[in-house]
């Protein structure tokens, strides 16, 4: 079949709508009619070069949709669920995901890199070229054909433009809080960004019960947002020291946790040295590939401060995504206000330019 897909031909250029040829599913694979697709930052990495993709490739990761058919040997779907794609597929069976760290699975690394389903090809395809898969799941496209081991069913109660950011913005940065800092009642919190996935860090720390919960970012417009997901206090980058700034709002104590959600060198090195003594700085922003970053080490030893990584909200999207839907339908968790923009397909590059621009806290493409 035929289907409207946004593809990165290479780096740098815009990506191009094409009617791009789909395959049918294959043994364990569904087709999804996709409803709605995130705009995240990662896809723009890929789209300036700054992260590598196999390419040409049908961009997009975070999204929603409904299964239209199955391939042979699938059980657990059928046409009509609503479901959210898993951009980081897993095997189920690995030392990682046995742990219950599914993202670390070394089967979603190998996926995501070779730009095609697991079985080994693509089922996209452009006047007889092969068209890669991104993340084993090519959000940005009518129609998708995704592993049913990369699918998860998501409650039909919840609107699926809505139920697109649950599959990574709000799992990345709530997971950061719960899984990765387990913030405590009381705690103080600083958040360096607050687009899409730092306003989940500020409504997971507000539901943890941060006392102190500072947003820092150079956007008038996304501190508001901020105000509104939680935070007490806001610190615009651009006209103050941040770092002085969150000291100062802890008596110059600093604060027991600090994360990063842009994922640049300079906004590490910030949230690092706002920690006060045995904080903990959780990085969650992806940084451009070879992104460094350096660090005193003194206060790391002298005040035993700790420095954690976190992907796709460390712990078990198959579990967490189910739970922030319920927390969604109970009125306790923010999407209606997180959702800013929505934009049909064919304006996908205005909608990365917006999202450069700092406009947005979190736009999906509508199909
Ligand atoms: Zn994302
Ligand atoms: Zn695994």
């Amino acid at each position: 079949m035929k289907a409207k897909g946004a593809v990165l031909f290479e780096p740098g250029r815009p990506l191009e709508v094409c009617d791009v040829d789909v395959a049918p599913p294959r043994a364990g694979e569904a087709l999804v009619r996709m409803a709605a697709a995130g705009v995240c930052h990662t896809d723009l990495h890929v789209m300036q070069g700054k992260f590598s993709a196999p390419l040409p490739a049908v961009l997009g990761h975070e999204g929603s949709g409904v299964v239209e058919d199955v391939g042979p040997g699938v059980t657990d779907l059928r046409p009509g669920d609503h479901v959210i794609p898993l951009w980081r597929l897993s095997c189920g069976t690995c030392e990682f995901c046995r742990l219950g760290r599914p993202a670390l699975c070394p089967e979603g690394a190998r996926v995501r890199n070779s730009g095609r389903l697991p079985e080994g090809t693509s089922r996209l395809s452009l006047d007889g070229r092969e068209v890669f898969h991104y993340a084993g799941v090519s959000t940005f496209c009518q129609y998708s054909v995704v592993p049913e081991a990369a699918l998860l069913k998501v409650n039909p109660d919840v609107p699926l433009d809505r139920a697109a950011l649950l599959g990574c913005a709000v799992v990345t940065g709530f997971g950061a809080v719960t899984h990765a800092a387990r913030v405590k009642p009381g705690d103080s919190v600083a958040v360096f960004g607050a687009g899409g996935v730092g306003l989940n860090v500020i409504q997971g720390a507000k539901s943890a019960g941060a006392a102190t919960l500072v947003a820092v970012d150079v956007h008038a417009s996304k501190l508001d947002l901020a105000r509104r997901f939680g935070a007490t206090h806001v610190i615009d980058a651009s006209a103050e020291d941040p770092v002085e700034a969150v000291r100062s709002l802890t008596g110059g104590r600093g604060v027991h946790h600090a994360f990063d959600a842009v994922g640049s060198a300079a906004t590490v090195r910030q949230a690092y040295d706002v920690l006060g003594r045995t904080g903990k700085l959780v990085v969650l922003g992806i940084a451009p590939a070879g992104a460094e970053v350096s660090l005193p080490l003194g206060s790391l030893v002298f005040e035993e401060r700790q420095i954690l990584g976190s992907f796709y909200g460390s712990g078990r999207p198959r579990d967490d995504i189910p739970a922030l839907a319920d927390m969604y339908l109970r009125g306790n968790l923010k999407l209606d206000e997180l959702l800013t923009r929505r934009y049909p397909l064919e304006r996908v590059n205005e909608a990365y330019a917006a999202l450069e621009r700092g406009e947005v806290a979190r736009s999906v493409i509508v199909f």
